[in-house]
């Protein structure tokens, strides 16, 4: 039979196509009026995506160059930092500071598991200059409440920046960047961009341009100050990569025409959408007997626990062989433990329904006692219940 590759995975992530005709299309010089003007209204889309009045900048490099930058630019040696870690990707920010030469605290949860306030508080004070997590841990599937940090760091470590890492976060939770003081977030656009890995991009506050006026850390391609000055200007400090600009731009237009107009409403519609199709997830393994790695799960991603003790990599490789479905395993120590299925970006119910039939058929070729059908009458229960149920109905 006739087998389409799929990706269910917490990036890349579905490509929409009018952002693979675009950036096919796309034969432009960076110098020009014209990709000035393509690249100052995509800097200007993605601060309504993010809803942010902060500079945004776009960096060409996977996500982790814009953390780095973070990293390199808002501070100096010695500089004490608090790390908040539950998973690989804060372990990142952990490995990143180390090896820059800040002084790290780090506080760290357990795998699945986000951190209590009165850890977060305990490990505050006004010494800390910058403080460094995640919106959603995507080795997990944790979301991490980032209205509630921000809200402790503001009573206990008011001059601490607040650094997040939202490059599954953006798009799929709602982040409100500049009431809660979120100093540096971070996107990268092979996530709910809907486009290929290679750009990351980021919003600072002014308190963050005002501290890179004093630190000290070496950078170069990631000088942010130079960075914003192109910017300011339409263009980017070095060569960038025009043809994901272009394709940036052409999905930033689409989620306008998802908010009818307005980028903001377009944004929102795709977090609610991620929000239902996670629910849908959730509701179908629970259904079928199996357990939620995540105590509190985002809605990028559900992290699920392998059942029996089964290597997840056999999950993994059965949604693969039978269905072209690429779904991720656990990353280091939970490799083998659990699988991760995304909703995050170009995503639907169509495509909730399609994995979650595949996961009934995985589990029982791998020999579980499944009741094929139930995972799908849960998930479609959900649906009939949620708004987007309601109207699709309507
Ligand atoms: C994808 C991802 C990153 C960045 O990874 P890159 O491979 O550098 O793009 C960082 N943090 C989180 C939470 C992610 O999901």
């Amino acid at each position: 039979m006739l087998r389409k590759n799929r990706l269910f995975t917490p990036g890349p992530t579905p490509l929409l196509p009018a952002a693979q005709v675009a950036m096919a299309s796309a034969n432009i010089h960076h110098r020009t009026a014209d990709f000035r003007a393509i690249y100052s209204r995509t800097l200007a889309d993605l601060k309504e995506l993010i809803g942010t009045r902060n500079d945004v900048l776009l960096l060409v490099s996977s996500g982790t160059g814009a953390m780095e930058a973070a990293v390199s630019n808002l501070n100096s040696a010695g500089d004490k930092v608090l790390v908040l870690t539950a998973g690989k990707f804060g372990e990142r920010w952990q490995e990143l500071t180390t090896r820059f030469g800040c002084k790290v605290e780090i506080l760290s949860a357990a795998y699945g598991q986000t951190f209590s306030p009165a850890d977060i508080q305990a490990g505050l004070d006004s010494s800390i200059r910058t403080v460094f997590v995640q919106a959603t841990e995507s080795s997990t599937g944790v979301r991490h409440d980032v209205e509630a940090i921000a809200r402790l760091l503001r009573s206990h470590a008011p001059d601490a920046l607040l650094v997040v890492d939202a490059i599954t976060g953006l798009g799929t939770t709602h982040l409100d960047v500049d009431s809660w003081g979120i100093d540096f977030i971070i996107g990268g656009s092979q996530k709910a961009l809907m486009i290929p890995p290679g750009l990351a991009y980021c919003a600072v506050s002014e308190r963050a341009w005002a501290r890179m006026e004093t630190t000290q850390f070496p950078r170069y391609y990631f000088d942010l100050r130079r960075e914003r000055k192109a910017a300011a200007k339409g263009e980017s400090a070095f060569t960038p990569a025009t043809s994901l600009v272009v394709a940036l731009a052409a999905a930033l237009d689409y989620l306008r025409q998802l908010g009818n107009g307005d980028l903001g409403a377009g944004r929102n519609v795709l977090i609610a959408g991620a929000e239902i199709c996670a629910e849908m997830t959730r509701a179908a393994a629970q259904a079928l007997g199996l357990k939620l790695f995540a105590s509190a799960p985002a809605a990028a991603l559900t992290a699920i626990t392998s059942p029996y003790a089964i290597d997840s990599g056999k999950i993994v490789a059965a949604f693969r062989d039978k269905f072209g479905a690429v779904v991720a395993n656990g990353q280091a120590e939970m490799k083998g433990k659990l699988f991760r299925i995304a909703h995050i970006g170009y995503y639907d119910y169509l495509d909730t329904i399609g994995i979650i039939g595949a996961l009934e058929l995985v589990l029982d070729s791998l020999g579980l006692k499944v009741e094929t059908g139930s995972g799908l009458r849960a998930a479609q229960q959900v649906w009939t219940k949620s708004n987007a149920g309601q109207l699709s109905r309507a």
